[in-house]
């Protein structure tokens, strides 16, 4: 099975599917991942519009692009502890994806999903508040019209921080996976992303992620679960 993970930001793959993406390459499924967005700018303490950043002093855009190198690297650690092979980073401006023309984010996708041909596709969700993952949806579905490349299955994962903090809450599960013997792999990963990880009771803490997949267990009766909205399946 091709597997492509379409994801705004580096980490947002982790929180809402990391148990998932240990299974699938343990069952030797092919598991591609994509970052539209850099993870890193929209911190910035900066009026600037990321369309003006030839104006902001060499020093600070120094040591943007540090940080983001060091997030990527955090990224790259922990995809090769779940196995994943294909990485790729897109440089899209962070929490600005809505600046940006739809149409060129849907073109990179566009583009992806042409090389990955996958059967499956895994995204953000629609109701979550970081604007990025909203686009990065948006732009998946257009590129995923059934008459381009047919994707079987689109579903969308929740972002711990992100999607319950989306008011008001819609996301809206029907799709739960099994993650007891990969819980530990998922948490493993998450702490690779050392700039990211927090303290409880923040969502993006180790705690947490082991009682969210408790929560999810709970709701499809195993001892630990991911859950996923699937937003359209293609039955031939
Ligand atoms: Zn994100």
């Amino acid at each position: 099975m091709n597997i492509l993970i379409i994801a705004a930001h580096p980490d947002d793959e982790v929180l809402g599917m990391g148990g998932t993406i240990a299974k699938h390459t343990s069952q030797h499924d092919t598991v591609s991942i994509i970052y539209m967005a850099t993870g890193i700018t929209g911190r910035r303490e900066l009026s600037e519009s990321e369309y003006e950043i030839k104006n902001i002093p060499k020093k600070i855009q120094e040591d943007w692009q540090q940080e983001i190198g060091k997030l990527r690297q955090d990224a790259n650690k922990s995809a090769r502890l779940l196995k994943v092979k294909n990485v790729k980073f897109f440089d899209f401006p962070d929490n600005e994806m809505d600046g940006i023309h739809l149409l060129k984010v849907v073109k990179v996708i566009e583009k992806e999903i042409k090389t990955a041909k996958p059967d499956r596709i895994y995204t953000n969700h629609y109701g979550d508040l970081n604007v990025d993952h909203k686009v990065v949806y948006n732009a998946t579905l257009v590129a995923c019209r059934p008459t381009n490349f047919p994707v079987k299955e689109i579903l969308s994962f929740e972002v711990l921080s992100s999607t319950e903090w989306g008011y008001p809450y819609n996301f809206n599960p029907n799709h739960f996976i099994n993650i007891e013997k990969y819980l530990g792999k998922k948490i493993k990963a998450m702490e690779l992303f050392v700039n990211e990880i927090r303290k409880f009771p923040h969502p993006r803490s180790s705690e947490n992620i082991k009682h969210v997949a408790r929560r999810w267990g709970s709701v499809s009766g195993f001892n630990a679960a991911e859950a996923f909205e699937l937003i359209r399946r293609l039955d031939k």
